[in-house]
């Protein structure tokens, strides 16, 4: 999987992306990451990139041109081969890439959102800073807006950077055992169970004692009423999603 990512901050979204489980996945080359500073392309001496919104108000606005541009730059990236002078030689991949920009004006980022962005080959991903980005060239260029929640955060990055990792996840490979992507929070819209490991006992907090008798079947029934339990007491917005056989009816109507 190819992700591009256009931003003024090329320092943050390396630094994150080169650690810890994301960092293996490029060495492994399972993911592919390009960063590109969007300021490598201003189109004046002084490298700036943001101008004065009209119409007047607080703060300032990225300019059309250079984000355009670098737009262009990351499917010509992905889609094609250029030779030195950009000219085409041949095209890799005639589907147009996805380009994604963060916003908190898109659809709210979820489970199901990573899991359909992980059918892609690659994705873009567009991070404003300031008021936002002009509107001319999101209209021309952006295919998706997607928002971390309802909040508003100063830049795209640790939205990208978090899009990427949830995203990179579910790509086959990148965690040593792939059922952890499988046995988690909202897969099936429930909540995961909770997870303990060694010792025993912590400071007089035992185990549950299901979970040290190597009893499988008891065991897996046991997580899964932990998760309806949480899920009941935590998420029940998620509870009319979520398919109930007999057992875990019976088990409700108990607790209930
Ligand atoms: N003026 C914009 C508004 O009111 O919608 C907010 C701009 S924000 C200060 C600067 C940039 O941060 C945005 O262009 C966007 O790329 C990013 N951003 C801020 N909050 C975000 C969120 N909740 N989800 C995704 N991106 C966000």
């Amino acid at each position: 999987m190819n992700f591009v990512v256009l931003t003024l901050f090329k320092d943050m979204v390396e630094s994150a992306m080169n650690t810890s489980i994301m960092g293996r996945a490029i060495e492994k080359e399972l993911i592919k990451l390009d960063v590109i500073d969007i300021r490598d392309y201003a189109c004046n001496k002084h490298n700036r990139v943001d101008d004065y919104p009209y119409g007047g108000g607080a703060g300032m606005v990225m300019q059309a041109e250079p984000v355009y541009k670098a737009c262009e730059a990351a499917r010509a990236l992905l889609e094609e081969n250029t030779d030195i002078e950009g000219e085409v030689i041949i095209s890799k991949n005639k589907k147009r890439s996805k380009l994604i920009y963060l916003s908190p004006i898109g659809r709210t980022f979820n489970q199901e959102i990573a899991k359909e962005l992980s059918q892609e080959e690659n994705l873009i991903f567009l991070c404003g800073h300031y008021e936002g980005i002009d509107e001319r060239v999101l209209e021309m260029e952006v295919d998706d807006y997607i928002s971390l929640g309802d909040f508003v955060l100063t830049g795209g990055e640790l939205p990208a950077i978090c899009i990427m990792d949830a995203v990179a996840r579910l790509v086959p490979g990148v965690l040593n055992n792939d059922d952890s992507a499988s046995d988690e929070s909202f897969e099936g819209n429930t909540l995961e169970y909770p997870q303990y490991t060694r010792p025993e006992e912590f400071m007089g907090k035992r185990v549950p004692e299901v979970l040290l008798s190597g009893h499988h079947a008891n065991i897996k029934q046991w997580r899964r009423e932990q998760s309806l339990l949480r899920t009941m007491e935590r998420r029940p917005d998620l509870m009319e999603k979520v398919e109930l056989d007999k057992n875990d009816k019976k088990f409700l109507s108990e607790k209930k």
